[in-house]
């Protein structure tokens, strides 16, 4: 069968299933509909049933097939889940939506610490940062247009539309089989209809289509049911597939990394060890700096704000005229340029900011690896204070970045068999680590860099202000351990802790220190400026490029100046190739686009400064080190 036509069939299916669910959504798109769906009981004053199809209909919400139209009972299934998703997460945005107006404040913008603390009383647990700005811009346009605040979610915005998709884990064996036909094929039945309006039974045939599994999906894993996306003539196919895991321990832990959401950096991480009661911390640093991918993030905001600016405009022309003066061609075709260019520039921003995330994840569990942590301790994002620290953070990233990083360590962690807990954000970067008094945020002792990204104390400490938060942050997990409590999603949370003084680790003499000597890299002093010549200007959000002079002669055949950037001298360093002394592969040989992802020098790679992963053995995923490319 051509693929064009199986693309149609399960397009077919698609909408019929569409249809169904937004008949559903319609129906029920109620503050009072809602309360019962998100409420959980059903009218017979029974538990409704975790699954949304079963809720539904215990609801007496089931999904109705259009006049003439023939469907199975496993179709209509399907289309129940679809609509009980969506009205699941509308509760949901009730629910956010509902706290925010009862706790309206006169400056939308800028709560004060009352008004945070009533709201945050009010919200669903899990809240973050960014849902809650997005909901006050969305409440405060609708004040704008209509002089009043909208009563609840469903006068707020109009009824979902659900996604073109085909679940079919909502379906049994009457309308779908998965096959396993050998370790990398598997073949999927489904009922599909051979016609737009199947007007009875015989129209829906039985279509068998076989998936390759691409090589990441281990052979011998469990392959659930799949989801159909037609779109563009294609057929997308999710396949989810399970594999036993048992959640790591969450407490017990002697070593764990620390993180904070750094104002300077991305993630800077601590070691800490737990002994005898006390933390002890590494003085080294880990960080993962992505100001170079901050500022193309920044970059391409401003130029998709621009082109927004501009179509809507431009729609304004259009839409303006009078009803019986024909549409400007000229005007059409630029609006649709524009919003081509629109949509490819959002394409473009979700894209960098998914693989930074990922990224910058991979790193950080690559590291907790490498040392042997068996911990790592991050700050809440629901108990981010949107202040002054978090407006600076807003600037450089959203906060939809931070969350995607943190589900991205928590999955790569799971796989690691590493435990990922959060603790409370209140006071990491306001408390000294050592002694608990308030510390002074100052200038570097540089002064190079805007704002305040020094911490210092009355007992001696100065420290990078985002180090000495995720000491602190180390400190507040390891020490609180036993309050550490799994929620049923899963999630591991410490939700009230104490602060424990941390230990600094003495120094401990290296190997090489016995071969040349090294200089005391003790902090005793500021560290001294660094002269950099005088036409090399700056900006805080852009990346300092190195200038690479053009070659002295030209390679034949090439005209004029070498592009900037590093020679390919740089990237393969020349001479012959060390040898591996030991048998046994490391993580970076078996994986070496994952240990070395964070330090190759290509795309955004090059943009991003981390320090390098060190393997207990002492090799390094780099031998050259050069991951200072800027
Ligand atoms: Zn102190």
């Amino acid at each position: 069968m051509a693929g064009r036509v199986f693309a149609d069939r399960v397009g077919w299916l698609a909408d019929l299933v569409r249809g169904m669910a937004d008949g559903v959504i319609a129906a029920h798109w109620s503050d009072a509909d809602l309360a019962v769906f998100g409420g959980g009981v059903g009218v017979d004053g029974r538990r409704l049933p975790s699954s949304g199809w079963m809720a539904l209909r215990r609801l007496g919400w089931g999904a109705v097939a259009p006049a003439g139209v023939v469907v199975s009972d496993r179709v209509r299934r399907i289309a129940e889940e679809e609509a009980a998703r969506a009205l699941r997460l509308g509760c949901h945005r009730r629910a956010v939506v509902a706290a925010l107006l009862a706790t309206w404040p006169a400056d939308p913008f800028a709560r004060t610490g009352e008004e945070w603390s009533a709201l945050r009383a009010q919200l669903p647990e899990g809240t973050d940062n960014a849902t809650i700005r997005n909901r006050t811009r969305q409440i405060t346009a609708y004040l704008g247009r209509h002089g009043r605040l909208p009563v609840d979610l469903c006068e707020l915005e109009g009824p979902p539309v659900v996604a073109r998709q085909v679940s079919l884990a909502a379906a049994d064996r009457q309308q779908v089989v998965v096959d396993r036909v050998d370790d990398r094929i598997v073949r999927v039945w489904s009922q599909l209809p051979m016609c737009a309006a199947p007007a009875s039974y015989r129209d829906w045939v039985w279509h068998a289509f076989d998936l390759v599994l691409p090589a990441p999906v281990p052979a011998r894993v469990k392959v659930c049911s799949p989801t159909l996306r037609p779109r563009d003539g294609k057929v997308r196919v999710d396949l989810p597939w399970q594999t036993p895991r048992t959640p790591p321990p969450v407490d017990g832990h002697a070593r764990a990394l620390g993180v904070d959401w750094g104002v300077n950096t991305l993630l800077t991480a601590t070691v800490a060890d737990l002994e005898e009661g006390s933390v002890v911390v590494r003085g080294r640093p880990l960080r993962f700096d992505a100001t170079g991918v901050s500022a193309k993030l920044v970059r391409l905001r401003r130029h998709r704000e621009h082109l927004h600016t501009k179509a809507d405009h431009l729609a304004r022309l259009r839409d303006g005229r009078p009803t019986h003066v024909p549409a400007d061609p000229e005007l059409t075709a630029k609006l649709a340029v524009l919003e081509a260019e629109h949509s490819a520039v959002c394409a473009r921003i979700r894209h960098l900011n998914k693989a930074l995330a990922w990224s910058a994840a991979r790193w950080l569990v690559d590291h907790a690896t490498a040392v042997g942590a068996t911990a790592i301790y991050v700050e809440d994002l629901a108990t981010l204070e949107a202040g002054g620290r978090s407006r600076s953070l807003n600037r450089r990233l959203s906060g939809a970045v931070r969350g995607t990083v943190f589900t991205a360590i928590a999955h790569l962690a799971a796989k690691a068999g590493i435990a990922v807990v959060t603790v409370p954000a209140r006071g990491t970067s306001s408390g000294c680590p050592r002694c608990g008094a308030v510390v002074k945020h100052v200038k570097t002792p540089q002064g190079r860099v805007a704002g305040c990204r020094w911490a210092t104390c009355s007992c001696g400490l100065s420290l990078d202000r985002d180090h000495a938060a995720a000491q602190r942050i180390a400190a507040r997990g390891l020490a609180n351990q036993a309050k550490t409590r799994r929620d049923r999603n899963g999630n591991t949370a410490i939700r009230t802790a104490t602060d424990t003084p941390v230990r600094r680790r003495p120094r401990r003499p290296t190997p090489t220190a016995t071969i040349r000597p090294v200089r005391d890299r003790r902090k005793t002093a500021p560290t001294p400026r660094q002269v950099r010549p005088a036409t090399v200007k700056t900006s805080r959000l852009l990346p300092l490029r190195r200038q690479v002079p053009a070659p002295a002669e030209p390679p034949p055949g090439t005209a004029g100046k070498r592009p900037a950037g590093r020679t390919p001298q740089e990237t393969q360093p020349s001479g012959p190739v060390r040898q591996v002394p030991h048998t046994v592969p490391t993580t970076a040989q078996r994986h070496p686009h994952r240990v070395r992802g964070a330090v190759l020098g290509r795309g955004f790679h090059r943009h991003v400064r981390a320090t390098p992963i060190t393997h207990r053995d002492g090799s390094t995923g780099r031998e050259s080190g050069s991951l200072r490319i800027t």
